[in-house]
């Protein structure tokens, strides 16, 4: 996860030293290690805890948005650089689903192609907090990260909406992922 080298860049050195003082012990031991990767997984729970502190901050609306904007270009710009070349937005979006599996060590996110510049993509994932992504993944996380790719891969106009939410009654999250040309 690209989160803390965000947050050092846009955040500055000491709100990010704010930051670390309010997280849990736990979390706050795995987030300010010396030798955390750039790539390295966190457990959920501490990636649910640094959410929910990110995003309570004040004066900061939008950052998980603009934090899963950032993650997505880090990620199809450096690592993804021949795919999006050659690739197509379809082709991106049907990639979606092993982005997931770079991210997230468990859940599924399943694409399905609806139609020409339309997909819908089905996210598989429980709501306990110590195991599963919590709602910014899924409500700001997951969309800013599409529409990025979209846009990434040439496509314009591109919008992903969170149509059903496992955080409200339903079995799976749900998006529809559009683009106009
Ligand atoms: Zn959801």
């Amino acid at each position: 996860m690209h989160t803390r080298t965000y947050l050092q860049t846009r955040w500055g050195s000491q709100a990010m030293s704010a930051l670390d003082a309010k997280l849990p012990a736990a979390a706050r031991a795995v987030f300010t290690a010396p030798d955390l990767a750039a790539h390295s997984w966190y457990p959920i729970s501490v990636w649910n805890a640094i959410a929910d502190e990110i995003s309570r901050w004040p004066n900061r609306s939008g950052v998980i948005r603009d934090l899963a904007a950032y993650v997505a270009e880090q990620d199809l710009t450096l690592a993804h650089k021949v795919l999006l070349k050659l690739g197509t937005p379809a082709l991106v979006m049907r990639q979606a689903g092993v982005m997931w599996g770079m991210y997230f060590n468990g859940g599924r996110l399943a694409p399905l192609a609806e139609g020409e510049r339309f997909f819908r993509l089905i996210l598989y994932l429980g709501v306990d907090p110590q195991s599963d992504p919590g709602r910014q993944i899924c409500r700001d996380a997951v969309p800013a990260w599409q529409e990025n790719a979209l846009r990434l891969s040439g496509a314009r106009g591109g919008q992903s909406l969170h149509t059903k939410c496992r955080f409200e009654g339903h079995p799976t999250c749900e998006y529809e992922v559009r683009w106009l040309r």
